[in-house]
């Protein structure tokens, strides 16, 4: 992670960029780090998409023990934090009578969608608000919040903003779902192959 946020994004990527003009944020380089390492990004990631595998075309598999050992290993503390969720993922995995996952008890509290870039907000701890044209949304981090509520506006820092694209529309999956019967939805998605079954079962 270190070098890929670092070298790859950060030296081969955004930095060149700014011989061109371009203002690059520094120190948001250091938050992205701080989001991936520290504060577990990518394994609520991980845990989100596969809560929602029901809504996929694809399933993370379950893990083995050389997976959490894995884990473990490379992320310390992990298993403390993640590793009874993976536990039930496994358990759920095979079907015996229970709903999937993401209708059942397993001390996971759904998120919010992020406005700005759809990923849901994962770190809590940075997770804001706003009200934009009279609606409420939510966002995984400031940045994002500023994206929305300051940038992808028609007018920008006093100039017009014509070719710059909006935030506006159909946008956050549950929200465009809502109250939907699931048959439904999944058929929608375009999820049904053309013997009429889905692509789970
Ligand atoms: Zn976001």
């Amino acid at each position: 992670w270190h070098r890929w946020i670092y070298d790859d994004y950060y030296r081969s990527y955004l930095v060149p960029l700014e011989k061109y003009g371009l203002v690059i944020p520094h120190d948001l380089i250091e938050e992205a780090w701080n989001q991936i390492w520290n504060k577990g990004y990518v394994h609520e990631v991980a845990q989100f998409f596969a809560t929602g595998w029901l809504a996929n075309y694809w399933r993370i598999d379950p893990m083995t023990d050389d997976d959490f050992a894995w884990f473990e290993a490379k992320y310390p503390g992990w298993y403390d934090q993640y590793g009874k969720w993976w536990e039930n993922y496994n358990r759920l995995s095979v079907p015996s009578g229970h709903n999937p996952i993401v209708f059942e008890d397993v001390d996971y509290q759904y998120p919010h969608r992020c406005w700005t870039c759809m990923v849901p907000c994962l770190v809590r701890e940075d997770m804001v608000i706003d009200e934009v044209d009279g609606q409420v949304r939510t966002y995984c981090h400031e940045m994002c919040r500023w994206t929305d509520v300051n940038a992808f506006r028609p007018t920008y820092q006093g100039r017009e903003t014509p070719n710059m694209g909006r935030l506006i529309g159909s946008r956050e999956w549950e929200t465009l779902y809502h109250g939907w019967n699931w048959a439904d939805v999944v058929s929608d998605m375009g999820f049904v192959r053309d013997d009429g079954k889905t692509l789970i079962a």
